[in-house]
């Protein structure tokens, strides 16, 4: 599994962030930051939840 982000799509809220404060973060000029791309199992929930919660869509997940 992979998490990708639409940098163009990304508003920056920082809403993900509070879903899957180990994967992703906001750097200090505001922009998200995914700290790992291919995130250990136990953390797999947090991430799928951030994915849905992004309200434009912005991040997404490949299989491979
Ligand atoms: S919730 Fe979506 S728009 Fe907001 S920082 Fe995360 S990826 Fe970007």
């Amino acid at each position: 599994m992979k998490l990708h982000v639409d940098r163009e799509a990304c508003l920056a809220t920082g809403l993900c962030t509070a879903f899957a404060p180990e994967v992703l973060d906001l750097d200090e000029q505001g922009e998200l930051v995914i700290l790992d791309r291919t995130p250990p199992p136990h953390l797999l929930d947090d991430v799928r939840q951030a994915v849905r919660g992004c309200p434009v869509r912005a991040l997404r997940i490949t299989e491979d």
